[in-house]
């Protein structure tokens, strides 16, 4: 709460009373602390590849550059973590364009068995490296209102994520089914108005106290595992932001050393 006290005079000199200016600034507030913590963030997620890159530059340039092993292995580390602060700039520009809803979203009807088979072919050759099983599970004839690119990098993010997380040998599967919320007026002959897509994986899990704040920014359960899987922390935010745009939900649900499942929930129109 703000408070401010504002002398009134009359005719600009006489003092007349005090005016007591009470505003609740308590949301302002927090918007803003959010913001600097984010640019906090933002600086300190970019500083530390930048510093491995200038570290490991210096190292070569300090006359590690005449044994051909150590120049072999330092190149690689400052082309990953180059390429690392790419998809760093990359995705703090995504989410900031969909946070200021610089993004209009284009809604055209999809059908899913095809749509969902598509996104499984792309994913396989990363599935297969692995040794992960990748299954699909998709009812004919199901269609959802929504944006194609959208929709495909939301559940592209949440495959790659379950095939990151899971390690070799394991599954998972992409369930879509049709619901009946009964939350749309118009359509009470339909069988179903929202469509539930699950990502499901056989993977490492989530600890319960993590689960609450994996769609935070930055959020990482395990900061050195998913760096090594190149993770930016990013992803499941901009997830989370794109199901909203579709005034859908998503939830989680997980076990430690048993596996994690994503639910999406989508109305199947948008007026
Ligand atoms: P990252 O780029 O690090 O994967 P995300 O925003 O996609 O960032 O995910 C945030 C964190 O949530 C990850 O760092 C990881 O700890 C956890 N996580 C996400 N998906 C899974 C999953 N399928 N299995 C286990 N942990 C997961």
């Amino acid at each position: 709460l703000d408070l401010n006290l504002v002398p009134i005079f009359e005719n600009d000199e006489e003092f007349n009373g005090v005016l007591l200016v009470l505003q609740d600034v308590s949301a302002i507030r927090r918007l803003e602390r959010m913001r600097s913590e984010f640019v906090a963030n933002v600086s300190h997620e970019l500083k530390t590849p930048l510093a491995a890159v200038k570290g490991f530059a210096e190292t070569l340039l300090g006359g590690a550059v005449n044994d051909p092993e150590t120049t072999r292995s330092f190149l690689q580390i400052i082309f990953d973590e180059s390429d690392r602060l790419n998809r760093l700039i990359g995705d703090i520009l995504e989410l900031s364009k969909i946070e200021a809803r610089r993004i209009p979203l284009q809604f055209s009807p999809i059908e899913l068995p095809s749509f969902i088979a598509k996104i499984v072919e792309l994913m396989g050759a990363e599935a297969a490296r692995k040794h992960i099983v990748l299954i699909m599970n998709v009812e004919e004839g199901l269609f959802v209102e929504a944006d194609e690119d959208r929709l495909r990098q939301i559940v592209m993010n949440l495959l790659a994520n379950g095939i990151s997380y899971t390690s070799n040998g394991g599954r998972v599967t992409i369930t879509v089914e049709p619901v009946r919320t009964g939350q749309s007026m118009d359509q009470e002959d339909a069988d179903y108005d929202h469509i539930r897509i699950g990502i499901s994986d056989t993977g490492i899990g989530i600890p319960k106290k993590d689960l609450p704040r994996i769609f935070e920014r930055f959020y990482r359960v395990d900061k050195a595992r998913s760096r090594g899987s190149g993770g930016t922390g990013l992803g499941l935010s901009i997830v989370k932001h794109l199901v909203e745009l579709h005034k859908g939900s998503i939830t989680v649900e997980s076990q430690v050393g048993v596996g994690s499942t994503f639910i999406i929930e989508l109305p199947v129109l948008q007026e």
